[in-house]
């Protein structure tokens, strides 16, 4: 697949935000901020969307909900409550093609998460 801005903060080509890096994963601020905290959990390895999750990609794929969680607790805000999302492809809102999860938290969360962008595709 192509290379994203995300293969660049990963190599540390651009600056980023970072609250947590391991081997398989990283945490960053997120740019735009859409809560209070608003960060992204990456796998290093680049996967374009969820469709193209394979099965060899099980354990790096879970790994990003556990390294959400564990910088959210963190951050103090567990107990509160937080919201994880993987937006796919057009429909999805999907704008960097290398898999993320927004982790939002902060403040209370509306439901369905819905934009005007979103609004004018349907
Ligand atoms: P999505 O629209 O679900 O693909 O989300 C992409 C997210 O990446 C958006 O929330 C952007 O604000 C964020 N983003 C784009 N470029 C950067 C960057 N250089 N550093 C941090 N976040 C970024």
């Amino acid at each position: 697949m192509s290379e994203t801005i995300f293969t660049k903060i990963i190599n540390k080509e651009i600056p980023a935000d970072i609250l947590y890096e391991d081997e398989l994963a990283l945490a960053f601020k997120d740019i735009s901020p859409r809560a209070p905290i608003h960060f992204l959990v990456i796998p290093k390895k680049p996967i374009a969307t969820i469709n193209d999750i394979g099965e060899e990609d099980r354990e790096v794929v879970g790994h990003l909900s556990w390294v959400a969680a564990k910088v959210v607790s963190e951050l103090g805000e567990a107990e509160q409550g937080f919201r994880t999302v993987m937006n796919c492809n057009e429909f999805g809102g999907q704008t960097v093609y290398h898999i993320h999860l927004h982790v939002l938290a902060g403040k209370p969360l509306g439901w369905p998460p819905y934009t005007e962008k979103l609004k004018e595709l349907e």
